[in-house]
């Protein structure tokens, strides 16, 4: 494979100046930086090529070999070239792109090239009804959360400014002072280990780098979901910061409460009312389910607490096959108001129980009790 000219990689022009050449990398870096191209392998070998083409250009004696030379002139391996002398090291740039909240932020310790940081995951409630949660659904989501500054591109100084290297400790964050034999390293105080110092720091994020959003994303809810279920978005969470990737997102499920059907597991519940008429007549009832109704066969002489199951009208399994049952269970259900009608009936049905309950012997039985 041919390898393509640095300039044309970086697309600038041979006469290009040190500071262009980093403009057009910091832009192109941060287009192809992995992190925002996750598995996407050609951005990560673009991401390569920019890294390396820069790394050539950057500096002063490599330059010069490749102006005349060509890739013969640097052929060393990219990798090298990267560790330069004059040249601060691919992670320096990267640093620079992509935020240096910490020098504003304070109390850190520690050497800089190791703060990069995965962003924050967040959690987010959302509450949907039995019914979103039977047929799945696409939920819109508002969600607050960190972003990389637009405006500063994350590097936390104002536009057409950079941060500058520290002057105390010359970019790497740590003094070094002798003590006996020892050397002995230290956090650098007036950059507070960052290795950078910002003049002019970006109005937008306050030098932080990352700004506060809300971020508006459609999120797929599957079927079967329930109270507690969590559902991952894998990068959604808040951007990292220094260079580090984003947290991810998760998404609580609560169902919300339904007027008809409680829920455990894959399983309804619901209740079914029926008149003393028809627990005692038996009788074909209509029940409703989460997708219509099912006749069931209420048989003679049915009584209160009595369930019925009708199988594969309950949830849908989540992430597996199949169904779960819906279980109805039977109150009879005593008239608060009676027409004449149904008076006289109940009346004439109240005789002969009473007749009944005296052939037993039952009456005075129920009497003491009462009584
Ligand atoms: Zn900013
Ligand atoms: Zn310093």
């Amino acid at each position: 494979m041919s390898k393509r000219d640095y300039y044309e990689v970086l697309g600038v022009s041979r006469t290009a100046t040190d500071q262009e050449l980093k403009s057009a990398y910091r832009a192109l870096a941060q287009r192809y930086h992995p992190d925002k191209n996750q598995n996407d392998a050609s951005a990560e070998e673009k991401f390569k090529e920019l890294g390396e083409a820069y790394g050539v250009l950057a500096d002063p004696d490599q330059r010069q070999r490749y102006d005349r030379f060509g890739h013969a002139g640097v052929s060393s391996g990219a990798g090298q070239t990267w560790g330069a002398p004059g040249f601060g090291g691919i992670e320096d740039i990267l640093g620079d792109l992509f935020g240096f909240s910490d020098v504003f932020g304070g109390g850190r310790t520690g050497a800089r090239r190791s703060a990069a940081q995965r962003g924050a995951d967040l959690r987010y409630d959302l509450e949907i009804t039995l019914e979103d949660a039977y047929r799945g659904m696409t939920a819109q989501l508002r969600i607050p959360r960190l972003e990389t500054c637009e405006t500063c591109k994350g590097n936390g100084a104002a536009p057409g400014t950079q941060p500058e290297t520290c002057s105390n400790c010359g970019g790497s964050g740590q003094v070094r002072y002798q003590q006996g034999f020892f050397s002995v390293a230290r956090t650098c105080q007036p950059c507070r280990g960052a290795g950078r110092v910002m003049k002019n720091p970006c109005t937008d994020c306050r030098g932080a780098g990352r700004i506060e959003r809300e971020k508006q994303m459609e999120v797929k809810i599957p079927a079967g979901v329930e109270t507690g279920s969590r559902l991952r978005v894998q990068g959604e969470g808040e951007s990292g910061s220094q260079g580090g990737p984003s947290g991810d997102l998760y998404v609580v499920i609560h169902l919300a409460e339904h007027e008809r059907f409680e829920r455990q597991g894959s399983n309804l519940y619901a209740s079914l009312p029926l008149t003393f008429a028809q627990a005692a007549l038996g009788a074909d009832v209509f029940v409703s389910t989460m997708e219509g109704e099912e006749k069931i066969k209420v048989p003679t002489g049915t009584q209160t607490g009595t369930v019925f199951r009708i199988k594969g009208k309950g949830m849908p399994v989540l992430g597996g096959r199949g169904r779960g049952d819906l279980f109805v269970s039977v109150s009879v259900v005593t008239p608060t108001s009676l027409t004449r009608e149904q008076r006289k009936l109940l009346e004439q049905l109240a005789i002969i129980e009473n007749k009944d309950l005296e052939d037993k012997g039952l009456v005075d039985k129920v009497r003491d009790i009462f009584g």
